[in-house]
């Protein structure tokens, strides 16, 4: 049975860069966002669900979605948002738990941004808390992204604060200082986790 570290963290906090130092560790990484992202295309298992709640209008020519034109039904409509979401959200679980299951590995990282807003937590073994000032990390997403400042407050708006994220999470790790600092102690951390689960 593979017991699962719950990763998560604020826009821009460094959750990437600790998934990557535990994939370092040759531990495997399950991304939600990246599942999420799959889901929208016509491999994924729950395409034609989407497909029957948009309609066919939905569709391009060459048959995979028109993301501008969901967005903008999404956008205009709450409850089309929540009917996707219950699409798209159980699907990424069940494709997580489907990888996790598949990994053959005795510890598997979920990195989730809405780790404890979803509710996904109470999958994991234990969770960590990437923790970060706003300022530090607006600046950084808008470095990594090219996005522009309202957007990443808007989008940590939709976020639980790192008070609280610090407060449901099994361990915590700041990222204010340099990126090789960080890695030390994510690895340092990781040994932690390994020696307690493992
Ligand atoms: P998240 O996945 O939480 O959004 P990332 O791990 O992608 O965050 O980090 C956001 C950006 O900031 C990336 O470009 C990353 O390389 C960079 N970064 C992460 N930690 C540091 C650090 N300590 N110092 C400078 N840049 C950093």
């Amino acid at each position: 049975m593979t017991r699962i570290i719950g990763i998560t963290g604020g826009i821009g906090s460094g959750k990437s860069t600790l998934a990557q130092c535990f994939s370092e560790h040759l531990i495997p990484v399950i991304d939600a966002d990246e599942i999420a992202r799959f889901a929208l295309t016509p491999e994924s298992g729950c395409f034609s669900e989407i497909v029957d709640l948009f309609g066919g209008e939905a569709l391009k020519p060459d048959g995979t979605l028109d993301r501008a034109y969901i967005a903008a039904k999404v956008f205009a409509d709450k409850s089309a948002l929540s009917a996707l979401n219950g699409i798209v959200h159980p699907y990424v679980i069940r494709e997580m738990i489907a990888r996790t299951g598949a990994c053959g590995s005795p510890l598997a990282v979920w990195d989730v941004p809405l780790l404890f807003e979803s509710g996904v937590d109470a999958f994991c073994a234990c969770t960590v808390a990437v923790l970060c000032d706003e300022e530090i990390r607006i600046a950084r997403t808008m470095r990594r992204d090219g996005a522009d400042e309202e957007q990443v407050r808007a989008r940590i708006r939709a976020q639980i604060s790192d008070e609280k994220r610090a407060e449901l999470a099994t361990y915590t790790i700041r990222n204010e200082g340099t990126l090789e600092a960080f890695i030390e102690e994510a690895n340092a951390l990781i040994g932690q986790i390994r020696e307690e689960l493992e």
